[in-house]
């Protein structure tokens, strides 16, 4: 552990409020409440709107600048003693499902907001600038894909494709942004960040099964999605011996079982779904001659993910061999796995340990606005428990201390990378 500057506070001392951050967590539920107690709060509605003014507020109370980029992106910055180096980020998103929870996302605005009101009131200067930063459009539910906003800052969409991109109503997300009276002047991805932290709520079951405060994120996983079809032939169930069949579905129930097998010959992260399947034609007295299903496999580590693939696509020869069926198998869609910046787990690290705080090492199961800023800045994820690994869902909860333990560590981990930053110089 680094010995702390004579001039510098003691990081240890200085504490976030929860009960402040609570409150502000239910403040802003106001927004777009629902009656089951959850929010419905649709990205660059009238209610994302409101939360907008709020956060854009509260930021300015504290004295700091807030700055709109052209996909609507929120950036709040508070001055540290260099104002020549790009600001350490922290943020998430404030928008939701449209049975969404209290916590998905604005645990993240929400904390890092607190952390600039804990600077503030401790008169702490940092070195470099901090900043707030709140995504537009993380969850993908009014306009997709999801993280189209994070998308444009890590360069990973064009602008463009994403202000063209409409809802059902056939409202443009670039008019939509109009309307509420987000657009800012800023290009989208001209925000060069030291780092980027994002507090986010676990949406697993993992941390509350093991007791554990904190979930040290180290990536994302990968994700490849395939399409699958067999063919075989219709036949009449009665007429038609068991030696003589070639019956699609009986290929896809062997598939099925080794997909699941392969998934867990990687323990404990790799994960393989078959989630949905069509047989053809469905009726009870014919022999299936045709399926069609769908693939999704998810592993952290790329040639892990690699060998999965390969052991299916070996499983899925020797099924159409043994039952003489035929048929493609096809990978749709690939996301690559994403390993979060050593720099800032290591100061993620540092942070925890100066906490009494349980903690463990955790892959994100789930896309993040975090994963596409890692691509033009370094980034790292803490994450919250939340109850029954519930999310997406009005029902979603994590508790105040549960959430003010993320949020302390949040604090202290974009002060360690500070203090890092200003060692360096
Ligand atoms: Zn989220």
């Amino acid at each position: 552990m680094t010995e702390q500057a004579p001039t510098q506070h003691n990081l240890g001392n200085l504490a976030i409020n929860p009960g402040r951050l609570w409150d502000d967590i239910m403040e802003t539920a106001e927004f777009g409440a629902t009656a089951k107690g959850g929010i419905c709060r649709l990205t660059l509605s009238e209610e994302d709107r409101k939360v907008r003014d709020w956060f854009k507020a509260r930021a300015e109370s504290l004295g700091c600048r807030v700055t709109v980029d052209n996909m609507g992106n929120m950036f709040a910055r508070m001055e540290g003693s260099r104002t020549d180096i790009p600001p350490i980020a922290m943020g998430s998103h404030l928008d939701t499902q449209p049975t969404g929870g209290k916590f998905d996302g604005v645990l993240g605005v929400l904390s890092a907001l607190e952390v600039l009101r804990t600077l503030r009131e401790a008169g702490y200067e940092t070195y470099a600038p901090i900043e707030a930063i709140n995504f537009t459009n993380e969850e993908g539910s009014r306009f997709a894909p999801a993280l189209i906003a994070s998308g444009v800052f890590g360069g990973v969409f064009d602008r463009a494709y994403a202000v063209a991109q409409k809802d059902r109503s056939g409202v443009t997300f670039g008019d939509a942004l109009d309307t509420i009276g987000y657009r800012g002047p800023e290009r989208c991805g001209d925000h060069p960040l030291s780092a980027y932290f994002e507090l986010h709520i676990e949406q697993g079951p993992i941390l509350e099964r093991e007791n554990c405060d904190i979930g040290i994120v180290t990536g994302a996983q990968g994700v490849r999605w395939f399409d699958a079809t067999i063919i075989g032939q219709d036949a009449h169930t009665g007429a038609t011996p068991m030696t003589m069949r070639k019956n699609a579905l009986v290929g896809t129930a062997r598939m099925i079982d080794a997909i699941d097998q392969i998934a867990k010959r990687h323990p404990p992260h790799a994960v393989g779904t078959v989630g949905s399947i069509e047989s053809k034609p469905n009726s009870r007295n014919v022999v299936p001659g045709e399926t069609f299903f769908t693939i999704d496999l998810r592993h952290p580590d790329h040639a892990t993910l690699e060998t999965m693939e390969v052991e299916i696509r070996t499983a899925w020869d020797a099924t159409l061999r043994d039952l003489d069926l035929s048929g493609t198998l096809t990978r749709i869609w690939e996301q690559p796995p994403v390993a979060f910046d050593k720099g800032c787990l290591d100061a993620i690290r540092r942070a925890t340990a100066r906490t009494p705080f349980t903690r463990r090492d955790i892959v994100s199961g789930a896309g993040h606005d975090a994963v596409y800023v890692s691509r033009v800045a370094p980034s790292a994820m803490i994450f919250a428990p939340c109850k029954d690994g519930i999310s997406h869902n009005e029902a979603e909860f994590s508790s105040l201390d549960q959430c003010g333990k993320a949020a302390q560590v949040l604090l202290l981990s974009v002060l360690e990378y500070d203090r890092q930053l200003a060692a360096a110089e």
